[in-house]
């Protein structure tokens, strides 16, 4: 388990030096292309994309600390930065998108002229091809490893692809038809379409910090443990489990007779952690409380809701 980690590890760190470059690349030719063309629609993605460099350096920044072990004074990781920089990533494009609806609606009010369209349409569809192809490795890469922070970055990359695919068809648009209000309308569904995948973001960073729980998650847990017990005859409760970003956390009480010795309710019980760790592969932490049947619900004060 553990190298298998390091190999992901090392894998996610690739992934965002290569969104780190790509957005630095980016950035440069975007910004050169709102500078000649003039088009509001160019100018947003050239917005959006100072705003991408800072959440990618922010992002890869995040990606060490999650993968820094625990310490003397962080005894459970440093994996919930995850949802901060998700977190960041979405308030950031949001404001980026803001940024957008002003420009454009300038734009209509005091005119659009637009020049050297080859140009724009070049940087935009290059940069459509970079972001499709990132965006959908990190989805797949930070679904494999289960990192929020691959899948924040991957959502990220795959709105500003349709960002430019919105650029070049208002861009084409408006070669056709000569219509230049095509540019700030685009720019504007542009932006609608930030402001959502913002608002995602933001929920789920929101949701993690506050160890919001997977439904799904927790039907597989309980369908284990239920399996599990039956088979030992014991019974359960209280289960309770979080996700910090990288590592499951698990916890429940098994309940046993009272004749079993210490030793033999422990080994029992180690044995049903592990089943359960194994079932959230790849990091999972696995506690249980023994308790006799005797003392069945006299020991919940601690923790009643
Ligand atoms: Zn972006
Ligand atoms: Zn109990």
């Amino acid at each position: 388990m553990q190298t298998g980690d390091v190999t992901s590890y090392d894998e996610q760190k690739k992934m965002m030096y290569f969104s780190l470059a790509a957005a630095l690349v980016l950035l440069g030719a975007k910004v050169a292309a709102a500078v000649v063309t003039g088009s509001s629609a160019i100018y947003s993605d050239a917005a959006e994309s100072v705003v991408h460099f800072l959440v990618v350096c922010f992002a890869v920044w995040a990606l060490r600390m999650v993968h820094k072990p625990a310490d003397e004074s962080h005894h459970f990781g440093h994996d919930k930065i995850s949802f901060l920089s998700a977190g960041f990533e979405g308030a950031m494009i949001s404001a980026a998108a803001l940024l957008i609806f002003y420009e454009a609606i300038r734009q209509m009010i005091g005119g659009v002229r637009i020049e050297n369209l080859g140009f724009g349409i070049m940087v935009t569809a290059g940069a459509a091809v970079i972001n499709l192809t990132l965006g959908v490795s990190l989805l797949a890469l930070g679904k494999r490893s289960g990192s929020l922070l691959l899948r924040a970055n991957g959502h990220h990359l795959l709105t500003d692809v349709w960002s430019s695919v919105a650029v070049l068809v208002a861009l084409g648009l408006y070669r056709f038809t000569g219509w230049v209000w095509w540019d700030p309308i685009a720019a504007i569904l542009a932006a609608i379409n930030i402001l959502r995948v913002g608002y995602k973001l933001i929920r789920e960073s929101l949701g993690g910090l506050l160890d919001e729980s997977d439904p799904i998650i927790e039907k597989r847990i309980r369908h284990l443990l239920e399996a599990e017990v039956s088979k030992r005859g014991l019974s359960y409760h209280n289960l309770r489990h979080r996700h910090s970003g990288k590592t499951h956390w698990i916890e429940f009480h098994l309940v046993f007779d009272d004749f079993l010795t210490v030793g033999q309710a422990h080994d029992e019980a180690t044995e049903i952690e592990a089943s359960v760790a194994a079932l959230l592969h790849p990091d999972a932490r696995v506690i249980s409380h023994l308790e006799p049947k005797s003392a069945e619900h006299r020991d919940e004060r601690w923790e009643e809701r």
